[in-house]
């Protein structure tokens, strides 16, 4: 592997966690989104990960200080892949906007550089053919709060080059992760194939009216001593992400316990800008949410 400059698309909820934790680690790394207020957003969130990796991690001043050097910024694609041996996509989990995006990168990338989507639920060889570098193309999965949970799922297409799949296995290990190679295509990967089933048992529960969030959570955590209930990690994922998999679902099977889940999750949480962690308030309020007080499990 011989990655030195890595550029990420998209500096959202999981882009900027990527780039920064990319950057922390040595790499030199651009941040591309689609304008300077979006990046504008992103810079401000260097401050708050920076908190994060001290409290966490203990990183010190001196490294993130290295860290913000390592950043930089453009809302200018062929600038921001000019010299990029690894592109890191993490661009919205909307296919139209995936394949616009790999049409737009393809005409700019210089040969070397490797694609790696984040995408949760789309499966790469969805995208090869967009990439024009079906080769260089894989899949690098990460989840929130990578710098805590640290997983990077590796998972090729068909077509993806073997030595690119045993580089983006070295890469993942060189930036902290646990490299979690998958050796064959599957939607959600390893993560996913669990969580979502799980998270949508939860929603299924609160639509039918079977319980609420508060009590599905705490039999969970009681049951189980997990330190989570599905709704806090609903949150946690953010809702957005959660309506956009239920939605694609609903349209797909027409079920009507789904098409439910689409309305409720629209009127109650997506209409209201209730996101979860990330605006403050989900199915609860932040911080200090309920599931962390000590009587909740009472
Ligand atoms: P997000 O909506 O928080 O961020 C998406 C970013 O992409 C935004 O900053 C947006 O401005 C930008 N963007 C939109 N169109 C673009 C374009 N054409 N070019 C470049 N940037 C563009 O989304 P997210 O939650 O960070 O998810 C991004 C990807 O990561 C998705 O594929 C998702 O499945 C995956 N992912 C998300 C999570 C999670 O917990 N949120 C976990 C693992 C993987």
């Amino acid at each position: 592997m011989d990655f030195k400059n890595v550029t990420v698309a998209g500096s959202g909820v999981l882009g900027y966690q990527i780039a920064f934790q990319t950057a922390f680690h040595g790499y030199q790394v651009t941040v591309y989104d689609i304008n300077d207020e979006v990046l504008e957003k992103a810079k401000s969130k260097f401050a708050i990960l920076s908190e994060a990796f001290k409290r966490d991690l203990n990183a010190t001043s001196v490294q993130l200080e290295a860290t913000h050097e390592r950043l930089s910024y453009t809302s200018n694609l062929a600038e921001a892949v000019k010299d990029a041996d690894l592109l890191i996509e993490a661009v919205p989990e909307n296919p139209k906007i995936k394949i616009d995006f790999y049409h737009k990168l393809a005409q700019v990338a210089p040969e070397k550089t490797v694609f790696a989507t984040n995408s949760s639920t789309l499966l790469p060889s969805q995208f090869a053919a967009e990439t024009g570098r079906p080769e260089k193309f894989i899949a690098l999965h990460f989840a929130n709060e990578i710098w805590k949970h640290n997983t990077a799922e590796i998972m090729g297409h068909p077509a993806t080059d073997e030595k690119v799949f045993d580089d983006l296995v070295a890469f993942a290990t060189s930036i902290g992760m646990i490299a979690l190679p998958l050796y064959k295509e599957q939607p959600g990967y390893i993560v996913n194939s669990l969580l979502v089933p799980f998270l949508n048992a939860a929603t299924d529960l609160l639509v039918k009216g079977v319980s609420d969030p508060q009590t599905i959570d705490k039999t969970w955590m009681v049951a189980t001593g997990a330190p989570l209930g599905p709704f806090a990690i609903l949150d946690i994922v953010g809702i957005t992400t959660a309506y956009n998999i239920n939605k694609m679902t609903a349209e797909a099977s027409k079920d009507p316990l789904k098409i439910k889940t689409v309305e409720y999750l629209k009127e109650h949480f997506i209409d209201k800008n209730k996101l979860g962690v990330a605006t403050g308030e989900g199915f609860y309020t932040y911080p200090n949410p309920a599931y962390q007080k000590k009587d909740f499990l009472k």
